[in-house]
């Protein structure tokens, strides 16, 4: 069998010695007879499991002791409409617009209240991160709402907005685990596990403990944060089998050096990649350099006609999932944590290759 260099944007490539451990796993975990796939999620098995998956989670990102985590379902995209929810308190929230995710979480707050956007990126499609200077924040806002990394149009915040007493939340779905975070300066954070930490089905909210119980009284249970917080993401079944994955997946971050280490590859990454996209006019970077994602490496050929000869030249090498998101067109490299050095630098090669044959 041959792996194949997987670029997707989520879900996404995983580390294979967890993929091998599930497999080992699989039909017998630790003595049990049972195969986590089956576990009762009351049971003391799976209990364990989830207990040991925050506990590496809380290591690894170093998570202050007045933090809840949440294990949740719904996505991302559920959390649009939970943030909004919880966190409004009858005052309007702020959000910086830097591309289609902030889209979805602003239009989905607008469902829920009055929103104001303090920045945005649009005159610009989105190329870059607006300066917080230039961000008009509400002094009194609920919270402010920025997508720390925009998987589709490829740019990440390089530094930490400062909001005084107002929370900070950030959609991290794309760039967490990538990096250390100081979570202490956020209210929330929140994320699918389906890019660096395992399979689709869970998303983690990590929130202070103070912005738990705020929801307005008539909130269904399972949109109130207080619910899950109370029962320790026991009040209804959890995606068991993902929560055992996120918890392999930061085991393995943990062993690779935390995420100090992570950082450093994933610079390295990134680094040959947009290296490679700066020495050549045939391929075209638009997000502004400091703004560029370490995560997912979006860009385009010069001719846009040789889309579809590069992308089956690609795949014909085993490289998968380089086509850019509908919404902006072009390629998107998806270059998270289980991406091999060795996958970021086969496909500079190929870039190289068909370059030369094509420029
Ligand atoms: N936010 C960001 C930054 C994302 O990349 C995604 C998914 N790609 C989402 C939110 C939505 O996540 P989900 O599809 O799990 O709801």
């Amino acid at each position: 069998m041959t792996r194949a260099i997987n670029f997707s944007a989520g879900p996404a490539a995983l580390p294979e010695s967890v993929l091998e451990q599930a497999k080992a796993e699989m039909l017998d975990w630790h003595g049990t007879g049972q195969s986590v796939l089956e576990m009762s999620h009351r049971g003391k098995e799976f209990l364990s499991i989830a207990e040991a998956a925050e506990a590496r989670l809380r290591k690894i990102l170093a998570i202050p002791g007045n933090y809840k985590v949440l294990f949740l379902q719904g996505g991302g995209s559920t959390q649009f409409a939970m943030v909004p929810i919880n966190l409004m308190r009858g005052k309007r929230p702020d959000y910086i617009h830097t591309g289609e995710w902030a889209k979805k979480a602003i239009e989905e707050a607008k469902l829920l209240g009055n929103v104001h956007i303090a920045a945005s990126s649009k005159d610009r499609d989105f190329t870059y991160i607006p300066a917080q200077s230039d961000w008009k924040l509400t002094p009194d806002a609920s919270y402010v709402h920025i997508t720390s990394n925009e998987t589709i149009n490829g740019t990440e915040y390089h530094w930490i907005p400062k909001t005084g007493d107002t929370p900070l939340v950030a959609d991290m779905s794309s760039h967490i685990l990538s990096r250390p975070v100081d979570v202490s300066k956020y209210g929330v954070i929140y994320f699918g596990a389906q890019k660096n930490s395992g399979t689709a089905g869970l998303t983690m909210v990590i929130i202070r403990e103070d912005l738990v119980g705020h929801a307005p009284s008539g909130t269904p249970h399972m949109f109130d944060y207080k619910t899950h917080a109370e029962t320790g993401s026991g009040y209804n079944t959890p995606p068991t089998f993902s929560v055992y994955i996120a918890g392999l997946v930061f085991e393995w971050i943990a062993k690779q050096g935390g995420l100090e280490a992570m950082a450093k590859r994933n610079h390295e990454k990134a680094k040959l990649l947009y290296d490679a996209l700066d020495a050549s006019a045939f391929y075209v970077s638009a997000v502004r350099k400091e703004d560029r994602s370490l995560m997912n490496v979006t860009f385009t050929l010069k001719n846009a006609e040789l889309d579809d000869a590069f992308l089956k030249g690609a795949e014909k090498q085993n490289m998968v999932q380089l086509k850019g998101h509908r919404a902006v067109g072009g390629m998107r490299a998806s270059i998270y944590n289980a991406m091999p050095i060795e996958g970021v630098r086969q496909l500079v090669k190929y870039m190289r290759e068909f370059e030369k044959k094509n420029g």
